[in-house]
């Protein structure tokens, strides 16, 4: 097994993950069994517990982990599953090593940071291994070199790399070249240091993928080259994409990154066949259609805080050969007066998930909007319990119906904690999460969409649709089209005299791919599409 690291220096937020992901896609395309990994230097034991400003948005894997949202860009990019051990963060570290101390495992010995975590670091590179059989693990190290917290996993990888034998591990370091206006030139200054600080450690990149806003020329490639000790053929350009973080695995095709990799590590493999990524690229750059999609949510000002969701309205759109321009709608904005006109003139509207009671009401009038003048509407986790609040409040008059999260006294609790978190009083990994069964009914939109009458999809919430309600809504005409299979969760529901109104407790949009769109997006997106090009003006 081969085994690739990935550092960052610099700065934070160059897209190491993307690079890493853009690298499992040709290594994968090259016909290699490709695993994936993250570590994250944080104390949190994951990032479940941190907000949205703080993290962006938290991933849910099959298995319920909460993760770092580049096991998104993973599961995006390539075909691997990813399961808990995929996301390794200091807290889990600490955990088992204080653990394993109070257990008396390390036998009387002092316990520290060399090498009883570093060991623990390292035993979850192997248990990765071990388990997902592949042919090569790409590990990221989240964080920036120099970073006090990330000193121990780069001790771990370093050490690692002599475990693992001559020529079985290739270490690529992801550097900012920044342009300085005033001296109209690309600088090389901050890559060198970061490179130095590398090397302080132990570690000597194989690979230097350059992020930069502008071509790295021949000169510059030779500069950090030397000053870094790595062949000049190795310093990778990566500028930013022109159009979509899909391109990422073409641009470092171009670069030969792929190629440069399989030296290192000995791997001998064809060249990758790339025609349906390149395909997928044209329909974002050169669509046949287009259409506007409204996405309405609190977090609108973060670009990480909805990413999967951004991600999975592009892969609904590349699905239709559909160009589609996402428009981040402020649920407060909606709330004004009026508020409702933003969203005239979208082909669809979409409302994710989130919690807390901040832009609720804004997400309510929005349903309505849909529901009202028939534009195709995806709710994604609240987004069904706001379809369920605005058709209890407008169409069955249940005056004050709502959620009892937002309002623990509302006369009408059409949404109500699960029996399951009535006890539950601990934050950390405790909502109802990962993938569950789901069973659709004979007829409904979504089983024609998914092609199936039973899924599974993943989970992250703690309320649910009141059941004591259900008869009174089918009565009204609110479907429930996707039940739990003991019949007791609803998970999917529709309004019958709409073109497309579909909602789930679910989130789908942990479950697409690029190459694979989600069949609930694909489907939005048709309605979308036809509701703009079709409607009577
Ligand atoms: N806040 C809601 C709940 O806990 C919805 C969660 C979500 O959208 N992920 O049920």
């Amino acid at each position: 097994m081969k085994f690739i690291f990935v550092t960052g220096g610099v700065v934070s937020s160059l897209g190491k993950g993307l690079t890493a992901a853009a690298l499992g896609t040709l290594l994968e395309n090259r016909g290699l069994k490709v695993a994936m990994q993250k570590f994250d230097p944080y104390l949190n034991v994951d990032p479940g517990t941190m907000s949205p400003y703080q993290h962006g948005e938290v991933y849910v894997l099959d298995d319920g982990a909460e993760t770092d949202l580049d096991l998104g860009h993973y599961e995006r990019f390539t075909n691997t599953k990813l399961s808990r051990l995929n996301n390794l963060t200091s807290g889990q570290v600490y955990q088992t090593v204080l653990n394993n101390e109070r257990e008396g495992i390390y036998l009387g010995k002092t316990v520290q940071v060399i090498p009883h975590v570093t060991d623990e670091i390292k035993r979850r590179i192997w248990l990765v291994a071990d388990q997902t059989k592949a042919d090569v693990l790409i590990t990221e190290i989240g964080g920036t070199t120099g970073d006090i917290e990330g000193l121990p996993f780069l001790e771990a990888i370093r050490e690692f790399a002599l475990e693992a034998g001559i020529g079985n591990t290739c270490f690529i370091h992801v550097t900012y070249v920044p342009f300085i206006k005033a001296a109209g030139e690309l600088k090389t200054k901050p890559t060198q240091q970061s490179v130095a600080k590398l090397r302080e450690i132990g570690i000597s990149p194989h690979l230097i993928a350059a992020r930069c806003e502008k071509p790295l020329d021949k000169e510059l490639r030779q500069k950090i080259s030397m000053f870094c000790s790595v062949a000049q053929e190795a310093v990778i350009e990566v500028k930013d994409v022109d159009h979509s973080i899909y391109e990422l695995p073409l641009m470092l095709q171009r670069e030969r990154a792929d190629e440069l990799v399989c030296r290192v590590l000995h791997l001998e493999t064809p060249a990758p066949k790339m025609a349906h990524w390149q395909e997928i690229i044209r329909k974002l750059i050169a669509p046949q259609h287009r259409v506007r999609i409204g996405v309405v949510g609190k977090y609108i000002g973060l670009q990480d805080a909805y990413k999967s969701v951004y991600e999975a309205i592009m892969h609904g759109g590349i699905a239709n050969d559909c160009g589609v321009e996402l428009v981040q709608v402020d649920a407060e904005e909606i709330e004004k007066k009026d508020g409702e006109k933003i969203l005239q003139g979208l082909g669809g509207i979409c409302v994710p998930g989130g919690f807390g009671e901040r832009g609720i009401e804004g997400k309510i009038k929005a349903a309505k909007f849909a529901r009202e003048n028939k534009v195709p509407y995806l709710g994604l986790c609240l987004g069904m319990q706001i379809a369920t609040i605005e058709f209890a409040r407008n169409v069955m008059k249940l005056e004050k119906a709502h959620s009892t999260e937002f309002d623990e006294n509302t006369p009408h609790p059409v949404i109500a904690l699960l029996d399951a978190q009535r006890k539950v009083t601990k934050k950390g990994g405790t909502m109802r999460l990962g993938a569950q069964p789901c069973q659709l009914t004979v007829g409904s939109k979504a089983s024609q969409l998914y092609g199936s009458f039973v899924i599974h999809e993943r989970h992250r919430h703690r309320f649910e649709f009141n059941n004591a309600y259900r008869e009174r809504f089918e009565k009204a005409g609110f479907t429930f089209s996707g039940m739990s299979p003991d019949g007791k969760l609803v998970e999917v529901i529709e309004l019958k005299d709409h073109p497309f109104y579909i909602a789930s407790q679910f989130h789908p949009e942990f479950l697409s791919k690029p190459h694979q769109p989600h069949p609930l997006f694909k489907g939005f997106i048709a309605a979308a599409h036809h509701h703009i090009h079709h409607k009577p003006i």
